[in-house]
């Protein structure tokens, strides 16, 4: 019998799972909001056409469940031979005809659903090595997939924002974010404010404080626009380098 439920028994895990697996349903949402022709049309990354966007949505779903794979069946399995090969396979996925590019995002999308599914309690803590070498349990694998298809859905350029993003994922993101650029010194003389609340990330004797509302921030950290940021009377610098 295959289980209609996930096996997993954690109830912080179980959120995070709804929270990925919602993210992909928004995600989905804004795909077929888009005709065969508009996958032709711009993405908000630079030299990505949508149809690069979810190529690589897609090829990220089946990615993560080799690593979900790795753990359930200890046999190493990495997410991709080498960036280079990654690379290539969306440059591939970005010629496919729209039809059989949707149904890459749809069927990765349900197979690492059930990858995640089946997988059992002990297995969710084996380690698992992420494409830029982290090591970290096959849980963080429900994370690295929720901030994907999250910003990804804003990167298609059809309407989504991050303002459509639940708080939690906001949150999370910028933790991760500002940590990356802690660990790379890169935020010197950065404070960054959330507004409405009394959360600070940063360097708290910085000279340039950036403040708006957490999806502005967000935003604005991942280098996607500035809605609702300011620096005091001057203007919004640049993020620094996120990825
Ligand atoms: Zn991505």
């Amino acid at each position: 019998m295959v289980a209609r439920q996930d096996l997993t028994t954690d109830p912080g895990l179980q959120e995070q799972l709804l929270q990925a697996r919602r993210g992909t349903a928004f995600f989905a949402r804004k795909l077929n909001e888009l005709s065969d022709a508009e996958l032709d049309g711009g993405s908000l990354l630079p030299g990505w056409t949508r149809r690069h966007v979810v190529a690589h949505v897609g090829y990220n779903a089946r990615a993560i469940a080799r690593l979900v794979d790795w753990a359930s069946t200890g046999v190493e399995t990495p997410m991709y031979p080498s960036v280079a090969v990654r690379d290539e396979e969306i440059n591939f996925g970005a010629t496919l005809s729209p039809i059989a590019l949707r149904n890459l995002f749809d069927h990765s999308a349900v197979h690492l659903s059930v990858e995640w599914r089946d997988l059992p309690d002990d297995a969710w803590h084996h380690t698992v090595r992420t494409i830029q070498g982290r090591e970290v349990p096959a849980s963080e694998t429900v994370w690295m997939r929720t901030r994907e298809v999250w910003v990804h859905a804003v990167d298609l350029d059809n309407g989504a924002s991050f303002a459509d993003i639940p708080a939690a994922v906001l949150e999370r993101l910028l933790a991760d974010i500002t940590s990356a650029w802690a660990a790379r010194g890169s935020d010197a003389g950065l404070l960054i404010k959330v507004s409405g609340t009394d959360r600070t990330f940063g360097d708290p004797d910085a000279a340039v404080v950036v403040a708006g509302p957490l999806a502005g921030v967000v935003q604005w950290a991942t280098g996607r626009g500035t809605d609702g940021v300011t620096a005091g009377a001057g203007p919004v610098p640049a993020a620094p380098k996120w990825i």
